[in-house]
């Protein structure tokens, strides 16, 4: 397998405006001859179907919700990060890429990082003139707050609404497109298989999730944006629909899968109460930039928090790292609060949770303050947990959020598979082995709007149309290979739903590849995930059973199945790394203060595994990363 990242030469804040200029152009007139597939509608691939449209192509788009309104993007809160310097604290587009760069852990591409550094201030233009109702200053400026891992205010949002905010904005884009007839929209309909022939992705196959029926399409291109595989876990922050379908069928049919075991724990979630929990929430990081976060210093102090004076309180991660104090990365700030509970301190009936108090804050700026900055973050968080935030701290613990694995892209985002693009949270580019705060929606953002529309295009310009059409051998094959795997789904008719097996594999992932991991429980994990899968497969029930309507049970079967293969590429690739890097921590490699501990002789690479059969392991290539703008560091935050 050939992993050349195609990173330009050049120096680090041209390579970008200089490479542009050496792609090649797509004659207008020409324009309207490609068909591109974008699959996926959420805030990367709304924006990449709108944009390539609006540039003259033909496109198809397509996700499983009933709306691309209802792309799990909508569930950002927290903002998204631009370079503008507004504020005049010493922002550039160098800060940007340095802090990016170091809050991965040194384990992304240098020139990846920069170009999304580049763009970003391209991204609020854009979205502000989409309407996009951002935040504002009493003077009408844009309002910025700060997020982990920066010590600049970077971050712009629309009170704890910025994902759907921008994804209405992206939405609008998008429906003009429909309505001018440049982009068919496919709603519930779901990717379940890539067609691949030559080296070169000539389309996919798509089953209706209203009526059923297998169908293909052809496109001169295919784009997946299909979000992260956090629901690997069972219990994340994520949407439950959100799963590592596409990608993973993909990744089956020649795509290499990039570090999956890099996966993000958000440190500020509400947490577990118990076993019949099916999701977990968010409470945005935003909430760090007035919420102090503490536990009893003993712990054996059973009293409530207002009967817990300041001198007995341990607000550990100002004490630990004074210079970013509550705003550590989100790796940071998880491990710090899992040691505090491990140490008996947690609060909580669980004694999993840590406080997130906003009382000094509303004593400085005012309840009224804090509501216009958080309010409904305030009011989901009284409406999940019966406790009103603004009189008691709300209590918090880390969760699963985010995956910086994904399919391998090279700088034009491309995977392996020529003519196969992979943009947002289901590529594995800009954020190395930890994402920072805000800096997600920037990146599915840039590659929608920006990236992909001219990589895209240089990608046609070279290699014209797709010649093989959805009657051909390729086609029919895979479709047989799908309608086969539905009917064996159907078929085993068994005692347990694919949602039990679910919960129980994201317990044995949790338990070894979660927050701690160790040589020990991963080989563990890998004995133990096979006889889950082994069972699915003889004692799955799928209800109803047939085939040609809706079926979610059926859906969420097929979806589980991947999840359960995938697991084993993830705790793969985590047994293979053994090093700690961000939120990849190897229990065996840590510094005396308990931090993260990188190897960078060793593992200074990207992971890229290829599929080698479902009972065989998957096949690692590795591509080398270099620093030439930084320096690899131990990372602190103190
Ligand atoms: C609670 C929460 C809050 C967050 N807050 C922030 C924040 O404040 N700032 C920030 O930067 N990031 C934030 N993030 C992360 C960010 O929201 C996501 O990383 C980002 O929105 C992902 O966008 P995407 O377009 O890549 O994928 P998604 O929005 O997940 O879209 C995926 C699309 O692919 C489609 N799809 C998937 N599989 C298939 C298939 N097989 N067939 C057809 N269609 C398919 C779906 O229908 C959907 O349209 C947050 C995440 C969560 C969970």
């Amino acid at each position: 397998m050939e992993l050349d990242p195609k990173i330009p030469g050049g120096p680090i804040d041209q390579k970008w405006d200089r490479y542009k200029f050496d792609l090649k152009l797509v004659n207008p007139a020409n324009k309207r001859k490609f068909n591109i597939l974008v699959v996926g509608s959420g805030l990367a691939g709304g924006a990449a179907a709108a944009t390539l449209a609006e540039l003259g192509y033909g496109v198809d788009c397509f996700c499983y919700q009933d709306s691309p309104r209802r792309a799990h993007s909508i569930s950002a809160q927290g903002g998204i990060n631009a370079s503008k310097n507004y504020q005049n604290d010493g922002d550039s587009d160098y800060r940007l890429f340095y802090d990016t760069i170091k809050g991965g852990d040194y384990r992304s591409r240098e020139a990846n990082v920069y170009r999304l550094a580049q763009v970003s201030g391209n991204i609020i233009d854009q979205c502000v003139a989409q309407g996009v109702p951002f935040a504002r200053e009493y003077g009408g400026l844009l309002a910025n707050r700060s997020f982990g891992g920066a010590q600049v205010s970077r971050t712009f949002y629309a009170r704890g609404q910025t994902g759907q905010q921008l994804l209405l904005g992206a939405y609008s884009a998008l429906s003009r497109q429909i309505a001018l007839g440049k982009v068919k929209m496919h709603t519930r309909t779901e990717m379940l298989d890539l067609v691949v022939k030559d080296g070169r992705a000539r389309g996919i196959v798509v089953r209706d999730m209203v009526t059923g029926e297998v169908r293909s399409y052809a496109g001169d291109a295919v784009i997946l944006a299909t979000g992260g595989y956090s629901n690997v876990f069972y219990l994340s922050t994520n949407a439950k629909g959100c799963n590592v379908t596409a990608a993973y069928r993909a990744y089956k049919r020649g795509a290499a899968f990039a570090n999956p075991c890099y996966t993000q724990i958000h440190p500020t979630c509400i947490p577990v109460t118990g076993e019949h929990q099916s999701k977990l929430t968010l409470m945005s990081e935003s909430l760090r930039n007035d919420g102090r976060i503490w536990v009893p210093t003993d712990a054996d102090d059973n009293r409530k928090p207002d009967a817990i004076p300041p001198e007995d309180r341990d607000y550990y991660l100002e004490r630990r790292y004074p210079s970013f104090g509550n705003l550590v990365p989100r790796d940071v700030a998880s491990r710090a609060a899992k040691l505090v509970c491990d140490e008996g301190r947690g609060v909580g009936d669980t004694g999993l949770g840590v406080y997130l108090d906003f009382e000094s804050a509303i004593g400085r700026l005012g309840e009224d303050a804090i509501r216009e900055k958080y309010g409904n973050l305030f009011h989901m968080y009284e409406k999940i947990t019966a406790e009103n935030p603004y009189q008691v701290p709300m209590r918090i613990y880390p969760a699963l959020h985010y995956t910086m694995g994904g399919l391998w892209v090279d700088y034009n985002l491309e995977s392996n598979i020529g003519g196969l693009f992979v943009l947002g949270e289901a590529n594995f580019s800009d954020h190395g082995a930890n994402r920072l705060g805000a800096s997600a929606l920037m990146q599915g953002l840039a590659d929608g709007y920006f990236i992909a529309p001219a990589t895209v295009g240089d990608f046609l310009a070279r290699e014209g149309a797709n010649n093989v059409g959805t009657e051909s051998q390729g086609f029919k094959s895979a479709e047989t290979e799908v309608n086969e795997k539905i009917k064996r789904l159907l078929n085993i008719k068994g005692e347990r739903t694919a949602d039990s097996f679910h919960r129980e594999l994201g317990k044995i992932v949790w338990e070894h590849c979660g927050m701690g991991r160790n040589e020990a429980g991963l080989k563990k994990a890998l004995e133990e995930i096979p006889k889950v899968r082994d069972e699915f497969w003889k004692n799955l029930k799928v209800l109803p059973t047939r085939n040609d309507q809706v079926n979610q049970t059926l859906e969420m079967a097929g979806r589980v199945a991947d999840f359960l293969e995938f697991a084993e590429v993830m705790v793969t690739d985590a047994l293979n790394r053994a090093e700690s890097c961000g939120g990849h921590f190897r229990e065996e490699s840590q510094t005396e203060e308990g931090e993260a501990l990188r190897d960078d002789e060793n593992y200074a690479y990207v992971a890229a595994w290829e599929h080698a059969g479902v009972d065989d392991p998957p096949v690692l290539h590795k591509e080398p990363l270099t620093f030439e703008q930084v320096s690899l560091t131990q990372r602190s935050y103190k």
